[in-house]
């Protein structure tokens, strides 16, 4: 998997992984968050997988590191 890719973001609103370049969602149009959960900061691939313990984790990992 490319860093592009991994660094996806996920969207809160509707699911869905949205391109790095992306400021808004791509389905809802919502903002990206300002503490994105990015594709490699999950320990899964499929964004109807994560789950909000996976995107809490993600958040205090990325705000820690
Ligand atoms: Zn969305």
């Amino acid at each position: 998997m490319s860093d592009e890719l991994k660094s996806m973001w996920f969207c809160p609103e509707c699911c869905a992984w949205n391109g790095t370049q992306l400021r808004t969602c791509i389905k809802c149009k919502r903002d990206r968050p300002l503490v994105p959960v990015t594709v490699g900061g999950v320990p899964v691939g499929h964004s109807e997988d994560v789950t909000l313990r996976h995107r809490v984790r993600a958040k205090i990992d990325r705000l820690t590191e």
